[in-house]
């Protein structure tokens, strides 16, 4: 058995203990009057059955902002749960079944290294710069953007917030996916030579001759993806179509056939012809899923290792379970709550992005 073979087995082995399941769905029966449940796309089979709602980071947080309940737990990873914090009213509360369910991007922004380069970017050129930041990024760092006249962007939307800034201002400073940041420049039509990654800090010149600074972070799974995973699949199947998130390299989404968020992934595969050929490269869960739901077309990993998202599958069944069990006894341990004066900022930088 290969290592896809064997990732497959134990996906599949991801079976709900029976006893946890009823006891789930009895606490959601009882309190389904005051309980939301939000499930992102990559988290596990047997986690996202029980969500209320499933999606992408920009559904996700729409749902967030509109909810009425006053719970809403959020199987995803610890940035979602903030951000349905920044969006709801103060008294609803946000839990995270699992509090180390993070997003390694999402830590390689640390606000204090953005605000030294900012200074720099700032110090060394007198056009405005607008920061831009992924969802995929603490509420630190959104409320820094918020405060600076800046937005944030999901994969779905990521370009019509580029058209937003540039109306705005004459540079952007995109936080903290390089990958996203340069496909989504390089889709609208911005030369490669006019994007700056910051591990090096840009020189005067450097700054007056760069559009996009991109911040040097990535996404843990999707930078494994590669341009040999799409020849090998071209070399095999004659037909095939291949569709990559945008989190993906740049050479990759560059010889991919499209590329998008998991929702534009979802939506083109579904809209597919039967018996058409697709290689998806994005996290496993989803891969898996499409696969169950279309039978009558062949998808395919993009990568022979189907790359799984570790934090995103901390949530389990019982860690589900338990924050309900707290929620109905009354307990706050597992509430998300972003201090005061963040979530203000947060929330500008948020609001600006659900009006575009
Ligand atoms: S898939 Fe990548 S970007 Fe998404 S939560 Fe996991 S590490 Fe973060």
């Amino acid at each position: 058995m290969n290592t896809f073979e064997k990732g497959v087995q134990a996906y599949k082995s991801e079976k709900t203990d029976l006893k946890v399941q009823k006891e789930i769905e009895s606490l959601k029966e009882i309190l389904k009057d005051k309980l939301l449940i939000l499930g992102h796309h990559y988290q596990r089979d047997d986690v996202i059955r029980f969500a209320d709602f499933t999606g992408d980071s920009l559904i996700l947080s729409q749902k967030a902002a509109s909810a009425d309940k006053p719970h809403i737990v959020f199987c995803g990873v610890y940035f979602m749960a903030e951000c349905a914090d920044i969006l709801t009213r103060d008294d609803q509360r946000v839990y995270l079944p699992e509090r180390l369910a993070g997003c390694a991007m999402a830590d390689m922004a640390v606000l204090e290294d953005v605000k030294m380069i900012w200074e720099h970017l700032i110090s060394n050129t007198g056009e405005k710069i607008i920061p831009v930041t992924y969802i995929n990024s603490s509420a630190e760092i959104k409320a820094f953007v918020g405060e600076h006249d800046g937005i944030i962007c999901t994969s779905s939307n990521a370009s019509r917030i580029f058209d937003w800034a540039m109306e705005r201002g004459n540079k952007i400073l995109f936080l903290p996916d390089q990958y996203l940041g340069m496909n989504t420049a390089i889709d609208k039509g911005i030369a490669v030579s006019r994007l700056w990654t910051l591990d090096q800090l840009p020189n005067k010149t450097q700054v007056a001759d760069t559009t996009v600074f991109l911040w040097n972070g990535y996404c843990s799974v999707h930078k494994y993806f590669s341009v040999d995973d799409i020849q090998r699949l071209r070399a095999q199947y004659q037909d095939i179509k291949i569709i990559v998130h945008g989190e993906c390299t740049a050479d990759v989404v560059q010889r991919s056939d499209y590329f998008g968020s998991t929702s534009t992934i979802i939506k083109i595969v579904s809209e597919a012809p039967k018996g058409s050929v697709w290689a998806i490269g994005t996290e496993q869960h989803l891969v898996h899923r499409l696969q169950e739901r279309f039978p009558g077309k062949t998808i395919l990993p993009l990568s022979l290792f189907g790359f799984q998202c570790s934090t995103m599958s901390m949530i389990t069944p019982k860690s589900l379970l338990k924050v309900l069990q707290d929620i109905h006894a009354g307990r706050t341990d597992l509430q998300i709550s972003v201090e005061k004066t963040i979530k203000r900022y947060a929330n500008i930088a948020l609001t600006r992005m659900l009006a575009v």
